[in-house]
């Protein structure tokens, strides 16, 4: 497999289609535009780029539950298997309204990539229940979730599809989910879930992860840029897993934490917040705005601030062509999956502004589940001293690997990572070949 050199036949679906749409644009429309963007940089069959466009499968299951108040309500569940030629599916499992078959795909894919990149051996999944888990009592969402995993039970496993959380689900989550499948198949089966409590089978870090990775991915973005960390001003939208810990750890790290958000808004500092004095919505949820700050500012506008450093660690498609241009940051660093729409990525291209992808950076998460699953399978615990040294260190030979792709080409940070992981999964399916 040739690395970024230009296939004539691999038309760049990505530019045309975006100039016409004004609808916002699903999280498998900017996956399949990524993927077409991505291989008109490679020397990739065109049959591979095709199989890639769709899932290998979508289950789409029912899943009724019992209310607190005796009613019985009726929630549509997705799990979307989008490639395994690497191994076993891998990705999260998300409670939220808005989740739909297409997002799952779309986000299925991108965990694909994200695991390629990382050099995993997994492949990747998404999936989901249509829910608002904030108006579920923890006894509705339990059994939410033992029914969700007994409609998908023939679906998951942990040679097979292995779940872990992602937005509206937790710890406590994946323990209901894991014990639901041991119960059914009469034995402790730790491997089919990740991000589990480390009392049954956890891995001790695996919480903290996506934001250590972020903040990893942050500071190394910082040294290429030629800046000093301890000058550095970062903004970080999303006060959650991913941004409360990437915000405490480069705030450990010298950095200049000058605004943080949660879903009400934002406070904002420009001589520096204290983090570890902030609550992250684990902590207390909402509660950002409650600490005291010289100045408040909203969601859309922590996007404009003029920082070094700007990290969407919140939603999908924040960053859009309404606002790309009024963005001031340096630098931008994906926390969040998808925080970036294509038109955006263009926009950012054209002013010069880099953008280090989702894939890359929030890509601890699932490094950390894959520590976790050794770890299940081998039946051995790994301490958080561990945990963090290998971290980091899968992190730099990921970083090292798409910054040279990067300074290779005249490529884009994203374009780059794309390049890293479709080449290995290509390989692979040029090894495996199409059968039967
Ligand atoms: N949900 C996380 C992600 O989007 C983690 C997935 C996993 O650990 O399998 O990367």
């Amino acid at each position: 497999m040739t690395m970024a050199s230009k296939s004539d036949s691999t038309r760049d679906e990505s530019d045309d289609e975006a100039a016409d749409s004004t609808e916002p644009e699903s999280a498998l429309e900017t996956a399949r535009r990524q993927l077409y963007h991505a291989a008109t940089h490679l020397d990739i069959d065109q049959n591979i780029v095709e199989r890639l466009k769709h899932p290998k499968k979508v289950h789409e299951v029912t899943v009724p539950i019992e209310r607190d108040d005796g009613t019985v309500e009726v929630f549509t569940g997705y799990r979307a298997q989008h490639d395994s030629v690497r191994g076993p599916y891998k990705g999260g499992l998300r409670y939220h309204p808005e989740v739909t078959r297409d997002e799952c795909v779309g986000l299925g894919m991108w965990m694909t990539w994200k695991c390629a990149v990382m050099d995993l051996p997994f492949g990747g999944a998404k999936g989901g229940v249509a829910v608002n888990p904030k108006e579920l009592s923890s006894a509705e969402k339990e059994r939410l979730t033992r029914r969700f995993a007994q409609e998908i039970r023939g679906a998951i496993g942990p040679t097979v599809d292995i779940p872990a959380p992602d937005m509206g689900t937790n710890p406590q989550t994946m323990a209901w989910l894991m014990d639901a499948y041991s119960m059914q198949e009469g034995e402790t089966i730790p491997g089919v879930v990740t991000g589990k409590p480390p009392v049954i089978g956890g891995s001790k870090g695996r919480d903290e992860a996506p934001g250590r990775s972020v903040a990893i991915i942050v500071r190394e973005a910082i040294k290429h840029y030629e800046k000093d960390i301890n000058e550095a001003s970062v903004a970080i939208q999303g006060y959650g897993s991913v941004g409360s810990n990437a915000a405490r750890l480069l705030d450990d790290w010298g950095a200049n934490i000058v605004a943080v958000s949660d879903v009400n808004g934002g406070v904002y500092d420009t001589n520096g917040l204290d983090t570890h004095s902030i609550p992250s919505h684990h902590e207390e949820p909402e509660a950002v705005m409650g600490h005291n700050a010289p100045e408040t500012v909203t969601n859309a506008e922590l996007l404009e601030l003029d920082v070094d450093v700007l990290v969407p660690a919140a939603l999908g498609n924040v960053l859009t062509a309404e606002n790309a241009e009024d963005v001031r940051a340096d630098i931008i660093v994906e926390g969040a999956n998808g925080p970036t729409t294509s038109e955006a990525d263009r926009i950012f291209t054209e002013r010069g502004i880099p953008v280090i992808p989702d894939i890359l950076a929030n890509a601890g998460g699932v490094t950390v589940s894959y520590f976790e699953w050794l770890q299940d399978i081998n039946r051995r615990t790994w301490s958080l001293e561990r945990v963090h040294d290998e971290l980091e260190e899968e992190m730099l030979t990921a970083w090292d690997v798409v910054r040279d792709e990067f300074t290779d080409g005249e490529v884009t940070w994203r374009d780059a990572a794309y390049i890293v992981a479709l080449s290995r999964i290509a390989e692979a399916h040029e090894a495996r070949g199409l059968w039967p």
